[in-house]
């Protein structure tokens, strides 16, 4: 059986108790590795393995650090084949998904932040011409970042590229659930030539591994991806300790459709918008709110074309929808499901796990597609977050009544407009409680916007010039000028 490793300051290590964690295939439900159960020991020599190389790295040319980066970009590129198998492996998602999205967004996040160093400008103020202000930014120092099993390679590489290229050293902690794909990232990094202990990843559970890269004194600056329950912990250990705090958290993202919308496209891309990756990531629009009069119309619409999606293994590279990623997540969604029902809920499609033919999935983690309605905002299916592939509809009379239902929950994460109208677009947009909103589209991303989420979704954004100021500490030098008063 494959081992994972830790890999601390440039050499892969097993963990120092000696215990190891079974790695699941979720479309088989079987062990296919194990990885390091580390503690804080292994943090501890991850954390110092990142001080000693922090001053090296922080003070080497941007455009050397780029370098690295960018040939670190191109080596996830060149080795986009066994990569995206890991991530379906660990995942369960259609290994298609992983070789057009995941992989190839891990390594632009690479080459992205790479080049934002090499262009980045700062600011200088003249003071009525009796001073100049300009403000230094230097990195923070040692960076803990700690991200999800949804995204494994992405949301890992959203996090380790800007810290490294401000000059910030790191230790980070994939999920314990879905690691084969940050191992087979530090085989890279050693091929790019990025300095022992630039970049050290320990493996293991939120705690204690999670917990003492939060909790360790030495580490100035936490950036964590993941559920809302375990942001909130982060946020009040790490913000009594002053750290700087970024938190991605949870959402229950709405997705407006007005009557006048194009409802060929609203249809197509709220199906992808509530299914892709089995409904496992944290912009899919899961609140679908329609306008009464295109109801009935939408709702059979979108049934029809989500009974299309292709349910199956995900190494058929014709599957559009794989596993579930654990039988505990499993578990999760099927009670959502089911609460739905007891609550009146009517569903559409989905509804019951399903059985993939043959033996390699007999054993897999198969929830279909499934599409509720008549519930109530209120219910807890509506409320709480369920990060499957299940989504509500739900009818709303006019404008007020639309923007109303959308900010009715807790989070803030992302959403969706569908109309024809620019006012009414431009006006709905400014008044969702939400850190995105996208008009007539899904998932469109451009690299330089703030991203992250308002409310329970989060705190602190990193997206673009974001992620510069995240992971740096600004200083203002102010120099009087000779001769002024
Ligand atoms: P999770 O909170 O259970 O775990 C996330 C990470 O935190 C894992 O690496 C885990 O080991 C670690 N962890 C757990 N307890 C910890 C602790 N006490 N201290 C430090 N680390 C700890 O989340 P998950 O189930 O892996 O991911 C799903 C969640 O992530 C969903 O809520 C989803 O919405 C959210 N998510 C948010 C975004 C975003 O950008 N806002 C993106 C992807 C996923």
């Amino acid at each position: 059986m494959q081992r994972i490793q830790n890999y601390i300051d440039g050499a892969f290590r097993d963990p120092e108790s000696g215990e190891w964690l079974d790695v699941y295939e979720p479309a088989t439900g079987k062990v296919y590795a194990q990885a390091p159960a580390s503690g804080a020991s292994d943090v501890e020599r991850a954390y110092k393995a990142a001080a000693n190389a922090f001053p090296a790295w922080s003070g080497m040319a941007a455009y050397d650090r780029a370098q690295v980066l960018y040939k670190l970009s191109r080596l996830i590129t060149e080795n986009l084949d066994e990569l995206a198998l890991a991530e379906s492996r660990d995942t369960g998602k259609p290994i298609s998904v992983a070789r057009s999205v995941d992989i190839p967004r891990a390594a632009s996040n690479f080459e992205f932040f790479a080049g934002v160093i090499l262009h980045s400008e700062s600011q200088l103020h003249d003071t009525d011409g009796n001073a100049l202000n300009y403000t230094l930014r230097k990195p923070r120092g040692v960076a803990g970042l700690i991200s999800p099993w949804n995204l494994p390679l992405y949301l890992l590489s959203w996090k380790i590229a800007p810290a490294l290229a401000t000059g910030n050293t790191c230790v980070a902690k994939p999920s314990e659930v879905t690691p084969m794909t940050a191992y087979l990232l530090c085989k890279l990094a050693e091929q790019a030539g990025m300095p022992r202990g630039v970049m050290n990843i320990v493996h293991g559970t939120g705690e204690p591994c999670g917990k003492a890269i939060v909790e360790h004194p030495g580490i100035p600056a936490i950036s964590f991806t993941g559920s809302t329950t375990v942001g909130q912990w982060i946020g009040s250990t790490a913000g009594k300790m002053l750290k700087r705090v970024s938190l991605e958290l949870g959402g229950k993202n709405p997705n407006v459709i007005f009557a006048d919308a194009d409802l060929d496209q609203a249809v197509e891309t709220a199906c992808r918008a509530s299914f892709s990756n089995q409904g496992q990531i944290c912009l899919c629009g899961s609140r679908i709110l329609v306008e009464q009069s295109i109801s009935e119309e939408f709702t059979r619409r979108l049934v029809e074309r989500t009974e299309r999606i292709r349910v199956g293994d995900p190494d058929d590279p014709a599957t559009e929808f794989g596993s579930l990623v654990s039988s505990e997540h499993f578990e999760k969604v099927s009670a959502a499901v089911e609460r739905a029902k007891e609550l009146g809920g009517v569903v559409h499609c989905g509804g019951e796990a399903v059985r993939i033919a043959g033996e390699r999935c007999s054993g897999g983690y198969f929830y279909p597609p499934t599409i509720i309605s008549g519930l109530d905002m209120s219910c807890d299916v509506q409320q709480g977050e369920i990060f499957g592939p299940v989504v509500t509809v739900t009818p709303f009379a006019d404008e007020a009544e639309a923007v109303h239902l959308a900010n009715d929950t807790p989070y803030g994460l992302a959403s969706m407009v569908w109309t024809r109208d620019l006012s009414r677009a431009h006006r709905v947009a400014a008044l969702i409680e939400a850190g995105i909103v996208w008009v007539n589209c899904w998932m469109l991303r451009d690299l330089r916007t703030p991203f992250g989420g308002a409310k329970a979704s989060g705190v602190g954004r990193e997206g673009g010039v974001d992620a510069l100021k995240f992971f740096t500490e600004p200083k203002n030098v102010c120099v009087k000028l000779e001769g002024t008063v």
